[in-house]
């Protein structure tokens, strides 16, 4: 063969290389099993929304029932992209706080999903990862409230209780940082569907950015604060996207929640968003729900 063939055969297996590597998809975990929500129903489906964009798959770590034996629920979080947690329960063995903290560290992606954010409220790591949780006993001692106030976070350290929610109704989520991966090209202001809108989140709150807020409306039993509803959290080397929604299946089905849940993961996996905003995504007015 001639040099230039030599050359063009190289050429070709590389790129052959480079297109298998680029359609390799990546490995997500889903942690479910205890919950004071319904995981059996909303598993799935986030199961059926990451393995739609394409860029996962996805297994299902689920622990033992409450109060059973935990000494045998080993998720290997190191085999995996990210981690979705749709978990709160009770506590993990010693040996699995310290590998999803090593995870963490060695730049590991986890996402927060909704009442995951009500687990471990005694574990310090993980209270840093997700940087504000709800209820367990949570008040001041856990940290103060993250709001928005005159553009900018505040935090604010007030005694009083950790979570809280009026009844469920249609509430816009505004953008705060628009140049964020996760919320680029969003419309600044959308509207998501009946949903809890978790107010009262307290915790360590530390190398937190807030994404988008909601208004928590004192007429529906909120706290009058613009409350972090998606955040993303630096710990250790790795990345945290929490979601305060999705309720339950039915809130899953909003636009506003799906988008912004794959590409959160994608970010969480990456640290990019290639995930495109749909054109059925909301604007302010109305939300949108798939069938
Ligand atoms: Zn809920």
């Amino acid at each position: 063969m001639s040099n230039r063939r030599i050359f063009l055969a190289l050429s070709l297996i590389v790129f052959c290389a480079t297109a298998l590597t680029a359609a390799e998809p990546m490995k997500a975990l889903i942690v479910d099993g205890q919950n004071n929500h319904k995981w059996q129903e909303t598993t799935p489906v986030l199961k059926r929304l990451l393995e739609e964009t394409g860029l996962f798959t996805v297994d299902v770590a689920t622990s033992p029932a409450e109060g059973e034996d935990m000494s045998r629920f080993k998720p290997d979080f190191a085999a995996y992209d990210v981690v979705v947690s749709n978990y709160t329960g009770d506590s993990w063995p010693e040996e699995i706080n310290q590998a999803l903290i090593d995870y963490m560290n060695a730049g590991g992606g986890l996402v927060i999903f909704h009442a995951a954010n009500n687990a471990f409220p005694k574990w310090k790591e993980y209270n840093e990862m997700i940087a504000v949780g709800g209820w367990g006993g949570r008040n001041e001692e856990s940290g103060p409230y993250l709001r928005w106030r005159d553009g900018k976070v505040v935090r604010d350290r007030i005694p009083g209780k950790g979570g809280g929610h009026g009844p469920q109704h249609e509430f816009q989520i505004t953008v705060r940082e628009p140049n964020h991966p996760i919320t680029k090209g969003l419309p600044p202001v959308f509207m998501h569907s009946a949903d809890e809108l978790y107010s009262w989140l307290r915790g360590p709150a530390k190398n937190v950015t807030v994404l988008a807020t909601a208004f928590s409306d004192a007429e529906k039993k909120g706290s009058g604060e613009h409350e972090p509803m998606l955040m993303t959290i630096s710990y250790g080397k790795g990345r945290v996207f929490h979601t305060a929604i999705g309720h339950a299946a039915v809130q899953c089905a909003s636009v506003a929640f799906i988008t912004t849940f794959q590409r959160g993961t994608e970010w969480a996996a990456t640290g990019k968003v290639t995930i495109p905003v749909p054109d059925d995504f909301p604007g302010p007015d109305a939300p949108v729900v798939r069938e």
